[in-house]
């Protein structure tokens, strides 16, 4: 079995959901190949010919090898503007690499402008036209070489699967997918992913995958064992990264990205899609994470791990600061009641916790209520202050233009920002995007929002007028004018934001 994860998305780390299928396929013989198709085919792009010749693009494209060593080592990560700089030079080359009609690539993204993910028929067309992709010319060539190489050592492969998991991968997805069924109608594909998850049952999936075809919403390891006949009851096999070390993704060393859970162990706050569709919450039991991020670290000796979940439980955040994993790591998690203990947050730290990302969304008690969030707000500058004294890193989403807020309420945010700006490292400021299946989107004023039949959001008239616009130009003119909010803002790494953002604290 060949799984590929197609491009394009952040080259920091290989996604943790390859190497769970992965480890479980191997835990019970089954031979497969992993292929980070995001990895190989970005680079592809940064190493092919460049269409423009400005002086630019052509000192870029010299230092090309000096950009890619520079953000694989960590000399890469001591000087900010060195860092940005390289980033740049290396987002010029795959914008000026060889594309047709406006299509734009850079180090974490893809996009066509004729052409929408959110769109089946966009999606159909790019699996019947999947020489026009821009990645062609990258898996035109390795699909067929790695399956000849796993021919010769005597594999069978009846199965390709793709996992899917975010928007800027569907159209590369789909035309690798319209490429294998012309090369090899004989391997049937298999789909999944987060986004194939969230696609499930929308009228716009109905027509997109072929008879053939087999979808994997949720956890993949159970259902795929199932198709060679073994009955296994466990999503939490032995990830195996065993394929992503001879990769060089743009990162100082390797990011061990793991994941202690599917789904959210809150799961109410209304504006998240982790509510609406309602995928069930399973953790791995906690001695067992433990004891696998253990030997994960001895067999791999990661520079950073990111624990993936979408939230980290209380409960297992106690496990991990019980019994650290031997490695800094960092992730997700609420502001939630045991951060506001000191010797708590001091022993998170001593288990290797750098980095916090923490969902504050609104500064005003009203909103935060009507979002179900589920946190007070006079705990969170208690919370930010022991994570400064202890040395842990905070990255903090904002939120603005939910239903229940209107422009007071934003001006509220953004002062409890700026009044604590001195205890944060990193912000997200989002415009609010109402999710399709949501108990608001029933009473709002709603239209189709990217007009795509298969967007999982809805366009609707804001009840307080506090709409899309009118949020862009607050955050624009009143939160990131704020000097002490722009000067966090201005240490987001560019393009790989959280993903790097623990290598600048
Ligand atoms: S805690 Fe995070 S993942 Fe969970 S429902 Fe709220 S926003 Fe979504």
């Amino acid at each position: 079995m060949l799984l590929i994860s197609p491009p394009a998305s952040r080259i920091c780390e290989a996604y943790p959901a390859l190497a769970r299928l992965g480890g479980a396929l191997k835990a019970h013989n089954i031979p497969y190949r992993i292929l980070d198709g995001n990895l190989e085919g970005l680079m592809h792009m940064i190493n092919s010919e460049v269409s423009n010749d400005d002086t630019e693009t052509k000192r870029a494209f010299r230092g090309k090898q000096h950009s890619l060593a520079i953000l694989t080592s960590t000399t890469g990560y001591t000087n900010f503007d060195t860092y940005k700089s390289h980033i740049k030079r290396l987002n010029r080359l795959l914008n000026k690499s060889i594309l047709i009609n406006g299509q734009e690539i850079t180090l974490a993204n893809y996009q066509d402008p004729t052409l929408s993910p959110l769109q089946s028929e966009d999606l159909i067309y790019s699996s019947n036209h999947f020489e026009d992709n821009p990645f062609y010319s990258w898996f035109s060539k390795r699909i067929p070489a790695i399956l000849e190489e796993m021919e010769v050592t005597g594999d069978s492969i009846q199965f390709i699967g793709l996992s899917v998991t975010f928007l800027s991968q569907a159209l590369t997805a789909f035309a690798i997918a319209g490429f294998i069924r012309k090369i090899r109608p004989d391997i049937q594909i298999i789909w999944g992913g987060g986004l194939i998850t969230s696609w499930n049952g929308s009228p716009g999936s109905r027509n997109l995958f072929h008879e053939r075809d087999i979808v994997i919403s949720g956890p993949g390891e159970i259902p795929l064992l199932k198709l060679y006949g073994i009955e296994s009851n466990s999503n939490f096999i032995m990830p195996d990264y065993d394929f992503a070390l001879q990769n060089k993704y743009l990162s100082p060393g390797f990011i061990l990205s793991y994941n202690t859970s599917v789904g959210c162990p809150w799961k109410k706050c209304t504006f998240c899609p982790e509510k609406y569709e309602d995928n069930p919450y399973i953790s791995e039991k906690r001695t067992k994470v433990t004891k696998e991020l253990k030997a994960l670290v001895g067999k791999y000796n990661p520079i950073l791990i990111h624990l993936t979940d979408s939230e980290i439980s209380p409960a297992m955040l106690k496990a991990i600061t019980d019994n650290p994993p031997g490695a800094p790591w960092y992730g997700f998690c609420r502001f939630t009641k045991l951060l506001t203990d000191l010797q708590f947050c001091k022993h998170l730290a001593a288990s290797g916790c750098k980095l916090l990302s923490l969902g504050l969304e609104s500064g005003d008690k009203q909103v935060l209520k009507a979002m179900k969030k589920g946190i007070t707000l006079e705990d969170v500058p208690i919370i930010l202050q022991n994570m400064k004294e202890v040395g842990i890193g905070t990255y903090i989403y904002v939120l603005f233009g939910t239903p229940e807020e209107d422009r007071e309420a934003a001006l509220r945010t953004r002062d409890f920002v700026a009044q604590n700006a001195h205890l944060i490292d990193f912000i997200n400021a989002a415009v609010f995007n109402l999710p399709v299946n949501s108990e608001e989107a029933q009473y709002l004023n709603t239209n189709n929002f990217y007009e795509g039949d298969l967007s999982l959001y809805s366009e609707f008239v804001h009840p307080k007028g506090w709409g899309r616009k009118e949020v862009r130009q607050f955050l624009k003119k009143e939160f990131s004018s704020v000097p002490e909010i722009r000067q966090i803002l201005n240490r987001v790494p560019p393009v790989f934001d959280s993903s790097h953002a623990a290598f600048f604290l």
